[in-house]
């Protein structure tokens, strides 16, 4: 896709709700698009909304090895729901053997690494033969995302990166999940407002930003995957 076809669609997209916009990018990309999706709440409306378009697109999950038991629930019962193409994506090492590598606990000591090693990678193996992907990005996240683009070029993963609901806010994805009663991750509900791994995830109050209790007080606010990450140098990993 041209940079200026892109850029039209963009403009476009400002102005239709994410059922159209997933709806077109079934019909353009056909089996070549992926949801990928950690399932937080958008990632969650994504998927019943897709019921009605494809049902059966890949879901792509990162399966880093260290979500909450919850995480893991939840996903079950919407693979079992929804009857989803879910493919849950695994680092190439697990745990202990990235412990021998690199040391305990490295989401302490270089989350950037870690993260790039149990998410960015697998991701980018994973979309390898995918031309597009859908995440559940939204502009009210966080400072970081408040420019998001609703469709762009990913050059790092080679796809073009839609993002559906990127002008959604928080409080609209909950209403769609509560009105259809959608089940969602229980950890929501004990004062989680976004959830990844159980290692670099904590609690956050009432009027913390959405995304404040992930890698809280290590000086980091995004994996790695929506954009690159000073610190890494890919030849720096073992692989
Ligand atoms: S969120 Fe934490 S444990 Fe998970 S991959 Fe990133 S640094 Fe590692």
């Amino acid at each position: 896709m041209l940079t200026t076809e892109i850029q039209k669609y963009a403009e476009r997209f400002e102005s239709a709700s994410p059922f159209e916009i997933l709806s077109w990018a079934s019909e353009t990309f056909g089996d070549e698009l992926a949801i990928v999706t950690s399932f937080q709440v958008t990632g969650i409306a994504t998927l019943h909304m897709m019921q009605r378009i494809k049902p059966r697109t890949p879901v792509l999950t990162l399966d880093t090895g260290l979500l909450f038991p919850e995480t893991h629930d939840l996903m079950n019962t919407l693979e079992a729901r929804f009857n989803l193409d879910l493919r849950r994506i695994k680092p190439r090492q697990t745990p202990a053997q990235q412990a021998r590598d690199y040391g305990d606990r490295l989401w302490e000591r270089n989350p950037d690494r870690c993260c790039h090693i149990r998410k960015t990678i697998p991701l980018r193996d994973a979309l390898a033969g995918f031309k597009a992907w859908i995440t559940g990005l939204r502009r009210d996240q966080s400072p970081e995302r408040a420019a998001t683009p609703i469709i762009s070029r990913d050059a790092r993963n080679g796809a073009i990166k839609i993002a559906p609901f990127a002008n959604w806010s928080e409080e609209l994805v909950w209403q769609y999940i509560r009105e259809r009663d959608l089940p969602y991750n229980r950890l929501h509900d004990m004062g989680y407002p976004s959830i990844g791994c159980w290692t670099c995830t904590k609690t956050a109050r009432g009027d913390d930003a959405p995304r404040s209790g992930r890698w809280s007080q290590r000086g980091k606010t995004e994996c790695g995957i929506h954009v690159a990450l000073p610190s890494i140098l890919e030849s720096d990993i073992k692989a």
